[in-house]
Formats: C-alpha cells, sequence, structure tokens
C-alpha cells in the first residue's frame, strides 16, 4: 500500500485514540489525512456520511469515533451508547463499501466478551456467554461492529479489519470525574485530593477487579502496524468469521493496587478507601495478545511511564498556560 500517498480518514480524530493514531500516521509522513470535527460532518447522518465518502475519495479509513465512557457513564447513558455506535458503524463501513474504500480498520473494546470469560481471552471467545451488564449496550454495539466487518468482507469482497483494544489511557483522555474510565477518573481524583490536601481518596467498588490497561500511543502504533499488514498475512492469521484481533499489554493489576500506583504518580499522601455499594463490573479482562504478537506488534510502555505521561497531559488541561 502506498501510504504516503494514500487519502486516509481518521474518523474520531479528536478523541483519544483518533488523535493518537493521527500523530502516528504524521509521524510516518502520511500527508493526505482527512479529518472532520463533529460540527462538520454527524456520523450518525448517513445522507452526510454519503456526501462525504462522495466527494472525498478516501483510500482508508480508521474507525475510531465512538460514543465511549466509563462505567458510569455506561449505565447512565445505555441509550446514547448502543444508539450513537451502532449508527456511526453502520453509516461509515455502508458508505466507504459504496465509494470503494480500500481498507478500513474499526476499532472495538475488549468489553465485547462474555463476563465470566476464560482469561486471557482469546478473539475465539466472542459471543460464547452472557457480556457485564454495567456495559451491555456498548458491547452489543461493538459486536455488530465487528459482524458489519466481516459481512461485508464475505459479500463484497472488501478489506476491512477489526481490532479490540484493552482499556486505554493517556493524552486526550477525558478527564472527567463521574463519566470517565478509572485512570483518567483517578488521575483527577488524586489530584485534587492533594490540592486540597484531603486525608482520602474514595475509590469505586472494592478495588478486587483486575484491568489490564495500555498506552494510547501504543494503541496508535498497533492500529496502524495492522492497517498496513498485507492482506494475505491478515487473513492467514484470522478467521472470516472471528476476523478481530486483540490490542492489550499481556499485563493486569488490581484497581487496588492501581490506585495506590495513580497516588503515587501524583504525589498523593493520603488514605485510599473503598465504596463498595459502585459496582465493580467484569471481575476482570484480560486479553490474550499472542495473534498480535505473532503479527510483529507488541506494547512498549510500561503502566507507570504512561501514568506519569498521562499525569503530565492531565496538567496540560488544567494549566494550558504553564
Ligand atoms: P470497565 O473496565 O468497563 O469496568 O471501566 P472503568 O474504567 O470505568 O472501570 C474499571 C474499574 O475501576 C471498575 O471496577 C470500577 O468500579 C473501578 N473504579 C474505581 N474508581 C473508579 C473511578 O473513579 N472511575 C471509574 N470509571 N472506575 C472506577
Amino acid at each position: 500500500m502506498n501510504t504516503y500517498q494514500d487519502r486516509i480518514f481518521v474518523a474520531g480524530h479528536a478523541g483519544l485514540v483518533g488523535s493518537a493514531i493521527k500523530r502516528v500516521l504524521q509521524g510516518r509522513g502520511c500527508r493526505n489525512i482527512i479529518t472532520r470535527s463533529r460540527a462538520q460532518l454527524d456520523l450518525t447522518d448517513q445522507a452526510q456520511v454519503r456526501a462525504f465518502f462522495q466527494t472525498e475519495k478516501v483510500d482508508q479509513v480508521y474507525l475510531a469515533a465512538a460514543k465511549v465512557g466509563g462505567i458510569h457513564a455506561n449505565n447512565t447513558y445505555p441509550a446514547q451508547f448502543i444508539y450513537e455506535n451502532i449508527m456511526v458503524q453502520a453509516n461509515v463501513v455502508h458508505e466507504a463499501w459504496r465509494a470503494g474504500v480500500r481498507r478500513l480498520l474499526f476499532l472495538g473494546s475488549s468489553c465485547i466478551y462474555p463476563r465470566m470469560a476464560e482469561q486471557p481471552i482469546r478473539e475465539h471467545y466472542l459471543m460464547s456467554g452472557s457480556l457485564e451488564p454495567t456495559n451491555e449496550p456498548y458491547a452489543m454495539a461493538k459486536i455488530a461492529g465487528i459482524k458489519l466487518c466481516e459481512s461485508y468482507n464475505r459479500q463484497y469482497g472488501t478489506d476491512f479489519r477489526s481490532v479490540m483494544p484493552t482499556n486505554l489511557y493517556g493524552p486526550g483522555d477525558n478527564f472527567h470525574l463521574y463519566d470517565s474510565h478509572v485512570i483518567p477518573g483517578l488521575l483527577r481524583r488524586f489530584h485534587e485530593a492533594k490540592l486540597a490536601r484531603a486525608r482520602e481518596v474514595v475509590i469505586w467498588g472494592t478495588g478486587k477487579p483486575m484491568r489490564e490497561f495500555l498506552y494510547v500511543d501504543d494503541m496508535a502504533a498497533a492500529s496502524v502496524h495492522v492497517m498496513e499488514l498485507e492482506r494475505e498475512t491478515y487473513c492467514a492469521h484470522t478467521d472470516p468469521m472471528r476476523s478481530h484481533i486483540n490490542v492489550g499489554s499481556g499485563e493486569d493489576i488490581t484497581i487496588e493496587n492501581l490506585a495506590r500506583l495513580v497516588g503515587d504518580t501524583v504525589g498523593y499522601q493520603g488514605e485510599i478507601v473503598f465504596d463498595s455499594s459502585k459496582p465493580d463490573g467484569t471481575p476482570r479482562k484480560l486479553l490474550d495478545v499472542s495473534k498480535l504478537k505473532a503479527l510483529g506488534w507488541v506494547a512498549s510502555t510500561p503502566l507507570d511511564q504512561g501514568l506519569r505521561l498521562a499525569y503530565q497531559a492531565f496538567l496540560r488541561t488544567q494549566y494550558p498556560d504553564d
């Protein structure tokens, strides 16, 4: 593929993953990166998406646009999570096919897997059991996204691929106190506690669940790696009915130990307490990343280093003039 000349649409370029993918592509010398703000192009509107693909002559699509959020947001806005994600995916995949896009990469999530899946989770465990209720609508939408790509490949011969990231964090994250994922939420909570000299910080749930985390620049590098594989290579490593590839660091940590690490990163010296009236979510979700490893990619940013970078990014959002 002639990536340097290709017209590459990064859908969701202002978000956590999309912005990182854009940085990686720019670093590789890609000159024709196409982006649209939400005000310029509403991806839930089929007519707008059709007009965009008909005029822009796109070669590649990174489909990183999605309605995302942490356990509280998923529980509070389930209608938005299922509706917006299904609409965006259906419009982009369908119009990309109509316009003859050569290759598309769909970004999903590790929450597509059954709540009690065997660990580490291999790609073919998809749909082998019930989903975690706190994010089932979002997970259903993401499963539909994988199936869209596979179905268009099977019926129309397209080259639409899928990657399933574990929990991501880093610059460009949503640092909202309630709607965010655990790392950005805790970075903010510990930072504010440090400034207020608070005696304790409250962590949601029991602290016992285990999560795997991946720094977003690693995710972006993995996305570009998978996108640029020869088609024969991708097909040789994936099943047409289970065509997605897991992306993770291969290591997990309890939420309690994560909280201590975030506290150390921020320089917070008080107590940590747990509010077990809040949901824990899935007990554990560690991805098996051997497929991606066999395809030549492994993560490179350790969690402590990634947390330091994420904290610096958070501070830039709080004190942009420093
Ligand atoms: P999940 O992987 O879909 O459950 O997404 P989250 O990142 O929202 O939550 C991961 C785990 O961290 C869950 O067990 C939460 O209960 C726990 N957690 C503890 N404190 C927080 C917090 O302040 N925000 C979030 N989002 N999760 C928290």
